[in-house]
């Protein structure tokens, strides 16, 4: 994860990033529940094509209203601190298990920016918070199967499900390669996530639902039995490819 500590300024200093700029426009996305070992988020298409399809229907929309508007979308794709920018925009707090969580929308959302030339103060600002901490429950660090949650904000990457199963592709350790030790997750991990009272059902944006139904059918069989080439051609859209196949099987 040596990305995070890379272009530190200009994760601050979005001027830095894209000239002009004055301010930061803060937008969630909300997904649904996971199914079939594959976290909510990832029951559609890539949510970095999803959200930023949307943020770019927004910049039309601004652009219309104020021509002189010019902005442009992030999405976990660049250095920009989405997390840092909306709990600075006042949407809602750090939790725990490091979670982003909106006191209104809870823990299933994408944060999407638009960073852009207009300053902060034309826009209005966002309702001050009734709450700005989680409430320090520790039901998040008792569900963490991989003791990946180590203690409060405290997280190891190297042994966490979503990590080892998204973004590694190193081999598992060999005590989270079972799908007991694995609770059955294929792509993503959200034992933190559910066990957090914030937590709540939210209804989907479509684009994050189009393979949900396959997704919630498919035995461990039929993912042993799917070939490169038919898992390319029916998740050619998904972040599923992220992971790739042989990993998604645990291979
Ligand atoms: S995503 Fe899963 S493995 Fe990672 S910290 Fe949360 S509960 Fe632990
Ligand atoms: S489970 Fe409890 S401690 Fe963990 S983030 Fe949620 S409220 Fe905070």
């Amino acid at each position: 994860m040596g990305y995070l500590a890379r272009n530190l300024e200009k994760r601050f200093d979005p001027a830095l990033l894209v000239p002009g700029a004055e301010s930061v426009l803060c937008f969630l996305a909300p997904y649904g529940q996971a199914a079939g070992g594959v976290a909510g988020f990832a029951q559609g298409a890539d949510y970095h094509r999803i959200v930023k399809d949307r943020l770019f229907a927004v910049i039309r929309d601004l652009k219309a209203q104020f021509p002189a508007f010019e902005g442009r979308p992030f999405v976990d794709s660049a250095p920009v601190l989405e997390r840092f920018w909306a709990v600075e925009a006042g949407l809602g707090f750090i939790g725990q298990n490091n979670f982003f969580i909106s006191p209104e929308y809870g823990l299933r959302t994408i944060i999407g920016v638009i960073v852009c030339n207009i300053p902060a103060d034309r826009f209005p600002p966002h309702a001050p918070l009734a709450t700005t901490e989680c409430g320090a429950c520790g039901a998040c660090l008792r569900a963490c199967p991989s003791g990946a949650l180590r203690a409060p904000f405290d997280l190891d990457a190297r042994r966490c499900i979503s990590y080892l199963t998204i973004e590694s592709h190193d081999p598992l350790p060999d005590d989270l390669t079972s799908s007991v030790s694995r609770r059955g997750w294929r792509f993503g991990c959200e034992e933190c996530m559910r066990a957090c009272p914030w937590d709540k059902p939210l209804t989907p944006l479509p684009e994050f639902e189009t393979h949900r139904r396959e997704l919630e059918t498919m035995s461990d069989a039929d993912w042993a039995s799917l070939t490169e080439e038919e898992f390319e051609k029916r998740f050619a859209d998904s972040g599923l490819r992220r992971a790739g196949l042989q990993h998604l099987t645990g291979k």
